[in-house]
């Protein structure tokens, strides 16, 4: 076997993506790829999906349909764009329509979309080039690659977002660290993805859709709050909150209609607790570059 397909069948993430030194323990969560892997320090989920394997899904998602959302749920999703931005515009301390936005992993730009219904004056970075193909030709400004390759100048936004890509990333501290450098002191980091510490994840295992690299391409390294808390502090953020909601028990298909919905009425009652409790799903982290650092 030649050193290029050893390369290849290597696992993806050999080490704690929050940066730990501790050790990376199998969990009882069984995927195709083998045992969910744990960090014994921050709890961090890992895949043991191979190189290949991940270059090949990440490939599989490059459209330029990208992330798009569907005609239906386009209507909640701009509303709830909007409801991020204004909170964002907030802490920040600007008006939407002065906040130097920068939306990274922007794909074909649904959330730049929600921005421009707002005024908001913000640009997306996309690493897919089909993907940010898809954004420029509605007008959006994207650049293609990664937030390291576009080169902003340092300080240059008030707000960075960060939506469904972080489980993605091999050395997310590092992205992490380009976040900082682009913000201006004071400046909000918001960065959606899901809580593998959610009531969800303890009802699905390895049943949960998000664990699976099949269905949704490249998802490789799963956070807590805890993890995520620990990613922000290593690369010189404060929290000022981590928000998490929705509980789920069955995808869709996996249990008769009946059950399904039933269980469906069951977990939507259980979801404030599980919010009130940080132990929803979906998960959304408020980091802040502190006003006073040292040059980052
Ligand atoms: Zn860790």
């Amino acid at each position: 076997m030649n050193d290029l397909s050893q390369e290849t069948k290597a696992r993806f993430i050999q080490h704690c993506p929050v940066g730990c030194a501790a050790p990376l323990l199998p969990t009882a969560i069984r995927l195709p790829e083998g045992e969910l892997l744990c960090c014994a320090e921050c709890r961090q989920w890992i895949s043991q999906a191979s190189r290949q394997r991940y270059g090949d899904s990440m490939r599989e998602f490059d459209t330029e349909q990208g992330t798009a959302p569907d005609a239906a749920s386009l209507q909640r999703r701009h509303a709830l764009a909007a409801q991020r931005i204004e909170r964002l515009a907030r802490l920040a301390g600007r008006e939407p329509r002065t906040l130097r936005l920068l939306d990274v992993g922007c794909s074909s730009g649904a959330f730049l979309e929600a921005a421009r219904t707002l005024q908001v004056p913000a640009r997306g970075v996309e690493p897919a080039p089909a993907a940010a193909a898809g954004a420029r030709a509605k007008g959006l400004d994207v650049v293609t690659g990664t937030l390291d390759q576009a080169a902003f100048e340092p300080g240059s936004f008030d707000a960075v977002t960060l939506f469904e890509v972080i489980e993605h990333l091999q050395d997310p501290l590092s992205l992490a660290h380009d976040v900082f450098r682009v913000l201006r002191p004071g400046g909000v980091w918001l960065v959606g993805t899901a809580n593998a510490a959610s009531w969800t994840a303890a009802l699905m295992g390895a049943r949960w859709q998000y664990l699976q690299i099949e269905s949704h391409g490249g998802h490789v390294s799963f956070f807590n709050p805890g993890s995520i808390a620990t990613l922000a502090a290593r690369s010189g953020f404060t929290v000022e909150r981590i928000d998490t909601r929705n509980v789920r028990a069955f995808e869709r298909g996996q249990a008769p209609s009946s059950v399904y919905t039933l269980a469906k009425l069951g977990t939507e009652l259980l979801s404030p607790l599980a919010r009130a409790a940080g132990r929803g799903h979906d998960m959304l982290a408020w980091l802040r570059k502190p006003e006073a650092t040292q040059a980052g």
